[in-house]
């Protein structure tokens, strides 16, 4: 079975878009971009389309490259302060002079609807439910639960420990919490006996930015396979000179496991649509 993420989100993107028809003024998503990156870039112009769709105002801050770091800092403060702003986003990765932390810190987490600010890390590790999940955990689990994949007491392998994918949604998936409570473990690139635990893996997730690191070999038969990796591979014939693929070896993993997401139009798309829904969130706490 093929897990489409792109039919997924679409669904969710009408609701939020019938809801926000029906509210007395639209949410607002601050995106800021520093520098030109071309994936960060196509990512945001992804984003903002997304929001344009569903009737979120979107406030474009795109700066330069060289940026200072005091004036981003500043520039979030502002944003912090404005009443028709309910979310800042900040495209990462921000160029190395600029301490990623400290900006992410910067954000009032009442706005941080990519819930990489300690305070929401730290509430989503201890199960609040006020705080704000990244936007990339949860949409793997609203595909699970979409598609009615048992997570409960499953063994699920999380390939990659990264602050955006790994990390946060190991928290997420151990929760105590119906349709969570799966028994998680992460890999990373120190991991010894890795081909091992990828087959132990009821539901497997890959999150390495590695193109097909995960072979068919690797799959236990019938795991469900989550690919969250987005990688460009050289390709002539395509106008864009190259193609998107996943961590997973797509081709010969779909024959052996009982469902798995397709990159692209698999994890991508429902990302975007939890960006839409915490900001839908954060305005509806904003204005209760
Ligand atoms: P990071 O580079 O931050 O993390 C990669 C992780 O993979 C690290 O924990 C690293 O281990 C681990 N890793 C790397 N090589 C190996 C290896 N040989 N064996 C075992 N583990 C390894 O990446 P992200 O989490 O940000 O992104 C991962 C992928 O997902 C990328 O392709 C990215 O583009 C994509 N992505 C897709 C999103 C979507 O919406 N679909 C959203 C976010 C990311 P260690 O910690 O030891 O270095």
């Amino acid at each position: 079975m093929i897990l489409s993420g792109k039919i997924v989100a679409a669904e969710i993107q009408k609701k939020i878009g019938e809801t926000i028809s029906r509210l007395p003024s639209p949410p607002g998503l601050a995106v800021i971009l520093v520098g030109d990156h071309p994936s960060s870039r196509s990512y945001v112009n992804m984003k903002e389309r997304a929001l344009a769709q569903v009737g979120i105002r979107s406030f474009a801050n795109h700066l330069s490259a060289n940026t200072s770091e005091a004036n981003l800092l500043k520039l979030i403060e502002e944003l912090n302060h404005k009443s028709e702003i309910d979310g800042i986003l900040v495209q990462l990765p921000l160029p190395s002079h600029i301490n990623s932390i400290k900006v992410i810190e910067m954000i009032d987490p009442e706005k941080d609807v990519d819930g990489f600010h300690p305070l929401n890390m730290g509430k989503l590790l201890l199960g609040l439910d006020d705080g704000f999940i990244p936007c990339t955990p949860l949409g793997i689990q609203t595909l699970l639960r979409r598609y009615q994949i048992e997570v409960e007491g499953k063994r699920a392998v999380i390939v990659g420990r990264s602050q955006v994918v790994g990390k946060p949604l190991a928290a997420l998936l151990m929760q105590n919490k119906p349709g969570l409570n799966a028994t998680v473990t992460v890999v990373h690139s120190k991991s010894e006996n890795l081909e091992s635990l990828v087959a132990s893996a009821d539901i497997l997730i890959a999150a390495i930015g590695r193109a097909r690191f995960i072979k068919a070999e690797m799959v236990k038969k019938g795991a469900v396979v989550i690919d969250v990796g987005i990688n460009r591979e050289k390709d002539s014939a395509s106008p864009k000179g190259y193609r998107l693929v996943g961590d997973v070896d797509f081709n010969e993993v779909e024959k052996k496991c009982s469902a798995i997401t397709p990159v692209p139009n698999g994890v991508g798309p429902m990302t975007v649509a939890m960006l839409l829904s915490n900001t839908l969130v954060s305005y509806q706490r904003r204005h209760p």
